[in-house]
C-alpha cells in the first residue's frame, strides 16, 4: 500500500520513545513533503552524530572529543563525583547550577527482573576513578524507583572497600520521580539534602 522506503522510514520512527505507529507514519509523510533540502539536511545530521558523537572515556557522557567538556573542565571539583542512570539526568543537575563536581553516567539501573545487572552498567572504571581522582564523595543520585533504590544499595555496597564516602540524593524527590522531570528548586534541594549511604 506503501512505497516500501516510506515505510521503512516510519518504521523507524516509531521506534522511538512516545512516537506511535500512526505519528511516525505522519512524519514519515511530512519529511516527504517538505523540500528535498530537508530530507538531505536529516540525512546529514544523523551521519555526523553517528560518526562524532561516541561516550566520554571517563564518565561516559556523551562527547565528540575522548573526554567530554565536563572532564575536560578544571573549575570541577574531582573531589565529588556524581553517579546518575542517564545523560538526560545529568543535564536536570547541570541546569541547577548547584552542583560544580564531575559524573559518573550508567546508562541504565539494575533490574534483576529485566535481566539487567551490574555487568550491563558502566561501572568498570568506576572505582579506578575514585582512586585516581581523589574523590571523597560519591553521591547516588538515581530515580526514586524500586530500580534506583538497588542500583543505589548495589553502589554503597560495591564501594565500601575503597573507603569513599557514599551518599544518596535527599528523598524529597516524590517515589517513582525521575530526575530529568524534577523542577530545578526540587532538585537542588535533593542534592543539598543528601543522606549518608555508606563510608566515613
Ligand atoms: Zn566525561
Amino acid at each position: 500500500m506503501l512505497p516500501p522506503a516510506l515505510d521503512k522510514v516510519a518504521t523507524l520512527l516509531s521506534r522511538l520513545p512516545g512516537v506511535g505507529k500512526r505519528s511516525a507514519l505522519r512524519w514519515a509523510f511530512h519529511i516527504l513533503a517538505e523540500p528535498p533540502a530537508y530530507a538531505e539536511a536529516l540525512r546529514t545530521a544523523l551521519g555526523e552524530l553517528l560518526e562524532h558523537v561516541h561516550f566520554c572515556a571517563q564518565c561516559h557522557h556523551l562527547a565528540e572529543t575522548e573526554l567530554c567538556g565536563i572532564c575536560r573542565d578544571p573549575a570541577r571539583d574531582t573531589s565529588l563525583l556524581c553517579v546518575v542512570e542517564g545523560v538526560p539526568d545529568l543535564l536536570a543537575l547541570e541546569r541547577t547550577g548547584s552542583y560544580r563536581g564531575r559524573y559518573h553516567v550508567l546508562h541504565g539501573s539494575l533490574a534483576p527482573l529485566k535481566g539487567v545487572g551490574p555487568s550491563q552498567l558502566r561501572l568498570d572504571n568506576l572505582e579506578s576513578r575514585i582512586t585516581q581522582d581523589g574523590v571523597r564523595e560519591v553521591i547516588v543520585a538515581t530515580s526514586a524507583d524500586v530500580e534506583g533504590e538497588a542500583t543505589a544499595l548495589y553502589l554503597a555496597k560495591r564501594l565500601a572497600a575503597t573507603g569513599v564516602s557514599v551518599t544518596r540524593i535527599a528523598t524529597g524527590i516524590p517515589m517513582g520521580g525521575e530526575l530529568e522531570y524534577l523542577d530545578d528548586h526540587t532538585l537542588s534541594r535533593a542534592i543539598a539534602g543528601r543522606i549518608r549511604l555508606g563510608g566515613p
